[in-house]
């Protein structure tokens, strides 16, 4: 069954026809800007359903007027159908829209809610050959969806936390670094790329002298109080340096711990790494990665390659609008 499928990004609403097999037509981009800070949810939710609405209202060859919306979403669902938190839509603003009944209203549509992760889970089902596998993104924060083509969800998100391994705690110090969503300690608040930046200010306070040798400073112009992925971090690394690179490899540790135990714990063949944050420092952050979970493996107790396991994951731009999309047909055909 061929549907709309709605990705909403930190800054873009993409609306596309997908057909049964995942392929996306009439794709639409919108940019929005949501920054969390100062804005009305209110207004920030009936701009994103008047977009959506626009766009299914209409005429799109190969679309019916009963086919279905996937909204792929950056935050928890519940169950397909509950919106349980939206940080990076309206910051931690608690109460959350109906949009499954506003949109359906609106549309005459049924609407289906899925995790933006999730669907890069169902178009990684049409790419990857692995039977089981983790995606797991680095970006602003971190998260993950565990896929299994055994399972008949394919992607198991059932629960409303599943996959966000971004809020287990991995330092339980009183003064390790708060979470977006006010917790301390947590593996997003490391490990994500607003964790490493705030690593890199902590490490270059701890020891200055190295902080000043590395070109995150001799050549990019940071301060211990100023250093920012964008500016700093980031191009230093992209350039080889040792000091930049000694951050993000403390990062991953918690990182790396964490996927040590899933990997093992559910045999996963493959954990593809997506987000912008690791895509940005290249294939090097893979290779650190990689090591610092194989360092965690019991050679001759176990014994996995793990250069066969974690990798990137290429995903196109509309990887998300055909993964909601594939998710809309499949959950199509098991409600037949
Ligand atoms: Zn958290």
């Amino acid at each position: 069954m061929p549907s709309v499928a709605v990705d909403l990004g930190g800054t873009f609403l993409r609306c596309a026809v997908c057909s049964d097999s995942g392929d996306v037509t009439d794709v639409v981009t919108h940019r929005i800007d949501l920054g969390p800070a100062d804005r009305d949810p209110q207004q920030v939710w009936n701009h994103i359903f008047r977009l959506i609405e626009e766009f299914a209202g209409a005429a799109h060859s190969g679309l019916a007027a009963d086919d279905p919306i996937a909204l792929a979403f950056p935050g928890p669902i519940g169950n397909h159908s509950r919106i349980v938190r939206a940080p990076t839509v309206v910051g931690q603003s608690v109460e959350m829209p109906d949009a499954v009944s506003i949109v359906g209203k609106r549309t005459g549509r049924r609407v289906y809610l899925l995790n933006d992760v999730s669907a890069a889970g169902w178009f990684f089902l049409t790419t990857e050959r692995a039977d089981r596998f983790l995606v797991v993104t680095v970006s602003s924060g971190i998260g993950s969806k565990l896929v299994d083509r055994a399972n008949p969800d394919r992607v198991l998100d059932a629960w409303p936390f599943a996959g966000e391994i971004g809020h287990i705690t991995v330092d339980d110090a009183s003064d390790a670094p708060l979470c977006d969503c006010g917790g301390r300690g947590h593996l997003g608040a490391i490990a994500s790329g607003r964790g490493t930046e705030n690593l890199a200010r902590r490490m270059a306070l701890f020891d200055s002298a190295s902080f000043l040798r590395s070109s995150c400073a001799t050549s990019f112009g940071a301060t211990a109080d100023s250093v920012t992925n964008e500016q700093h971090l980031v191009p230093a690394a992209q350039a080889g340096d040792v000091w930049a690179w000694s951050v993000i490899a403390k990062g991953q540790e918690p990182l790396a711990q964490t996927l040590s135990a899933a990997i093992i714990a559910a045999s996963l063949q493959r954990v593809l790494v997506i987000g912008g944050f690791a895509v940005s420092l290249g294939h090097r952050y893979i290779d650190s990665l990689r090591m610092s979970v194989q360092r965690r493996m019991s050679p001759g107790l176990i014994d996995v390659r793990i250069d066969d396991v974690i990798d990137f994951g290429r995903s196109p731009e509309d990887a998300c609008l055909r993964g909601a999309g594939l998710f809309a047909a499949s959950f199509a055909r098991k409600r037949r």
